[in-house]
């Protein structure tokens, strides 16, 4: 097996074995771009890396060396030569991209000799030293382990003895003695001398990176971005060029398209004399490209057509890290950008428009989940806003929330409910859990390619970066800005769009789609053969869903319409009824509100099928709270008032009859229906007397009922019948009559496994996700996740969590079996799925491919839905 590729050997087809940047950089050298050479070693060696106890293999090893002399035979360097030495960089990349979870090291190759021949090569006594003592400080904390802060206290230390503020102030004479105390620090911390041999360097350096694959920063990126921990990452050595050479030197990080709006021009980021370390890290904040295009028209002239050159090739907006050494440029990574999800739709539109993409490869390049941003609410231009600093927009998007100072604060607050905004100096990969954690990250130093920026744009996270007139004051946990001192725990908004931070929280303003945005999801109809519905429960949000393309309501949960305050203990005493007088008044108070409720609805789905589902009340969700209720009854016996006693003692007793041990699976769904039959008799007449009365106006009503929880076919047979009659009754008072096809709402396995009987009396099939997930696992919706199931997603005893991403093995199976059952006998049967797996990608591929006819989701994930179903078809 080969091991080890010279650039000219691989290509970017080679992502898997080669990391996407050792591909990269190989497909950009044959495309005759100016590329320091250098060569890939690839990640099945980090395999066997792993494999093998954490060592390098001899033969891998002999591979190395090889490729490091053809690397000298092409620049005309040596490695460790005393006047003409190569110096190289060591740098990771697995396949998926993983910005900065893993370790780099600069200027390997350097020792107390070949500094001496750098000086003379550069003529550049400061960069010479500064290049080594960099070097001392990186291979020593990433490769040896020592604490690098030990090497910083000391840099500090120097700096103020000589009076400086900025390293590049520093004289060749501190810098030496710098490098002479970092030598002490390595032999007092390791024992030993820091490493002479460079080929000693090299082997330790590349082990050090492939063990950095498990530290815990890009371990944890993975969990969250779900990917594999066994591909393991490519290390690419590559020769050195520097851009910390004087003032014609510098390095860039810059974007083919704007990655937070998706404009069509060229966007990055400059720093004249610096290393691309020293942009990554945001320890200072770049300038804008046109720096470079002011100081050196002429690279500037060169990059940009290469970066046109790029985005074309990969017909996808690169990220490009470049360097530029004494006017020269070099090119030193290229990979398709990170973005925000609106440049994504805009530039995927734009693309597709341009030619350069088909619309499928447009709609297929946008994540149904990562549009979530897109439906979040923004500042109100109208509102009168405290601003107190203006920063980057970073990463756009809104949010409001208390300052934390640290990633660990973050997370605990996070943990107990609190909306955070994480503010930090500068973010470092260390902080991945803490921006995770947090609704928005605020910084006061780095760029818009900087770690935060880059990370926060990633997971849709607000981010505002380089509000620089902020200071941080960490031993105090306070945060200075021009005009207050705001403490850890006060409340911030952050407007990742524009840059601005505002005191305290702002009003916002429901989301607008951009003209891109809409165009896609015009797109998505040219492709998609499942309908899109929406489940809805006021009028109010059937509008919503009719705006955001749902052609129907797919599910309208009639127990949800009384949830505002005004209604639901009308429906807590139609629960509470003692009989069927009782339930029968609470009713006639609940009816009229409902069938005013489903005129709204049908009105607004004018045209379209609108299905409502009779009556679901898992008891528990509407009784009032017992010791709540033990409260009150205390209160009322205090205040002395007998009437108010009588009446809480009353339903104190009427709760604990009615009390279930196991509610989830307690008396609800149709067994409601079937033991109070009124209820459900109630419900029809109010839907067929609503549709009537529109058809009436001369609106096209296409209703439709669906009965809910459902486990044997004799309960359907019972509670068609009850509808059926009620129907007829409505229809001869009303002279008039609509069809109204009456469907199952599957939740059950029985119901799966017997769906052939019960199709006989159901008219089309709607499967409840939610529920089936809880009955087919036995898993409690309401209290798995924070009791066992997190435990077992950290652990790995579930891949994913099931309630999110649809089980295809179990859950997936009996959907497939029902289908199968519920055709036999009706070929034609319609099916479709309600539940929260109807915007996810990979559930919707699934449900794709099982044949089902239609998906139902709420409102605000319509267009996510639309996406993964048009995603499904493609
Ligand atoms: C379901 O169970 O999947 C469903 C849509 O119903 P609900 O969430 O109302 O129980
Ligand atoms: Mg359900």
């Amino acid at each position: 097996e080969k091991y080890v590729y010279l650039f000219h050997e691989g290509n970017a087809s080679m992502n898997e074995l080669l990391g996407r940047k050792g591909a990269n950089l190989a497909e950009m050298s044959a495309l005759g771009l100016p590329v320091p050479p250098g060569f890939t070693i690839t990640t099945s060696a980090c395999r066997r890396f792993y494999d093998e106890g954490k060592t390098i293999h001899p033969d891998i090893g002999r591979d190395i060396y090889h490729a490091l002399h053809t690397l000298e035979e092409t620049s005309g360097k040596r490695f460790g030569h005393p006047s003409n030495p190569l110096l190289v960089s060591v740098r990771s990349g697995s396949s998926t991209s993983m910005p900065g979870m893993m370790d780099t090291i600069l200027n390997l190759g350097l020792n107390d000799y070949t500094v001496t021949a750098l000086v003379k090569h550069k003529e550049n006594k400061h960069f010479a030293y500064d290049s080594y003592r960099r070097f001392i400080q990186m291979f020593s904390s990433i490769v040896l382990g020592v604490d690098e802060s030990l090497f910083e206290d000391e840099l500090e230390k120097v700096k103020q003895q000589a009076n400086v503020e900025q390293d590049s102030q520093l004289t060749p004479d501190h810098l030496l003695d710098l490098i002479l105390i970092y030598k002490e620090i390595v032999m007092k911390e390791t024992g030993h001398k820091f490493p002479q041999d460079p080929k000693q360097q090299l082997l330790t350096a590349i082990g050090a990176v492939f063990d950095s694959w498990y530290n815990p920063r890009a371990t944890f990126y993975r969990r969250i971005h779900k990917i594999p921990d066994h591909i393991g990452t490519a290390v690419t050595i590559q020769q050195m060029v520097f851009g910390n050479l004087g003032p014609n030197s510098g390095t860039g990080i810059a974007f083919t398209r704007h990655p937070s709006t998706g404009e069509n021009e060229l966007f990055g980021e400059f720093m004249f004399n610096a290393q691309g370390e020293d942009i990554v890290a945001g320890i200072r904040t770049p300038q804008p490209m046109t720096v470079l295009k002011e100081r050196l028209p002429e690279t500037f002239a060169q990059f940009d057509t290469i970066a046109c050159h790029l985005e074309k090739h990969y017909r996808d907006v690169q990220d490009i890290e470049f360097t530029v050494e004494e006017s020269e440029l070099y090119v030193l990574q290229t990979r398709s950008a990170k973005r925000t999800a609106e440049a994504n739709i805009k530039i995927a539109v734009d693309m597709a428009n341009e030619g350069v993409i088909d619309r499928e490869e447009a709609i297929m390049r946008v994540d149904p989940a990562a549009i979530a941003p897109l439906m979040q609410h923004t500042i109100d231009p109208a509102a009168e806003l405290n601003v107190i600093g203006k920063g980057l927009d970073a990463s756009s998007g809104a949010a409001t929330g208390i300052i934390v100072f640290d990633a660990e604060e973050a997370e605990r607050q996070h943990r107990t409910g609190h909306s955070v905004i994480l503010v930090r100096q500068e973010t470092t990969p260390e902080d991945i859990h803490g921006i995770l954690a947090s609704a928005g990250v605020l910084t006061t130093r780095g760029g818009v390619t900087s770690h935060a920026a880059v990370v926060a744009r990633d997971l849709g996270t607000p981010s505002v970066v380089g509000c620089e007139s902020f200071k941080v004051d960490m031993e105090q946990r306070e945060l200075h800005t021009d005009t207050v001192i705001l403490k850890e725990g006060d409340v911030i908004t952050i407007c990742g769009s524009t840059g601005r931070v505002i005191l305290g929280e702002v009003p916002l303003v429901p989301p607008k789609f951009s003209r891109e945005f809409c165009t896609l999801l015009e797109w998505t109809n040219e492709f998609k053969t499942m309908r899109v519905y929406s489940s809805v429960n006021t009028p109010q949000e059937a509008e919503l869903a009719r705006k955001m393309g749902a052609e129907g309501v797919g599910l309208c949960r009639t127990e949800l319409m009384f949830m505002d305050p005004e209604r639901l203990p009308r429906v807590t005493r139609m629960i509470l009824a003692r009989n069927q007088f009782e339930r029968r008044k609470a009713l006639n108070e609940l009816i009229p509100m409902q069938k005013y409720d489903f005129h709204g609805i049908f009105r607004a789905m004018a045209g379209k099928q609108v299905t409502i589902r009779l009556i679901d009340p898992p008891l528990h969700e509407f009784l009032p709270n017992p010791s709540a209720l033990a409260l009150e009854l205390e209160r009322a016996r205090v205040a002395g008032d007998n009437e108010l006693v009588e009446e809480k003692e009353a339903l104190q007793q009427r709760i604990e009859i009615l009390h279930e041990l196991n509610p989830s699976f307690g008396h609800r769904g149709c067994r409601i229906g079937i033991t109070y039959p009124e209820i459900y008799e109630v419900q029809t007449r109010a839907i067929a007397e609503a549709a009537l009365e529109l058809k009436m106006e001369g609106i096209e009503v296409y209703p439709r009922i669906i009965v809910p929880l459902v486990s044997d076919w004799r309960e359907m047979k019972k509670v068609r019948e009850t509808v059926e009659e009620t129907l007829q009754q409505v229809f001869s008072i009303y002279r008039d009559r609509i069809d109204i096809p009456i469907g199952v709402f599957i939740e059950l396995p029985r119901a799966c496994m017997t769906a052939d009987k019960i199709a006989e009396y159901a008219d089309f099939i709607t499967f409840g996700t939610n529920d089936l997930t809880q009955s087919a696992y036995g898993f409690s919706r309401d209290d798995a996740e924070g009791k066992y199931l997190a435990y077992y997603l950290d652990n790995n005893i579930l891949p994913e969590n099931p309630f999110v991403y649809l089980d295809t093995e179990g859950v997936g199976r009996l959907i497939e079996i029902a289908i199968e059952q519920g055709r036999k006998n009706k070929p034609n049967l319609k099916t479709g799925v309600c539940g929260e797996h109807t915007s996810e990608k990979d559930s919707v591929l699934f449900l794709q491919n099982l044949g089902m006819n239609f998906i139902s989701s709420v409102p605000q994930r319509i267009p996510s839905a639309r996406i993964a179903a048009a995603q499904a078809a493609i």
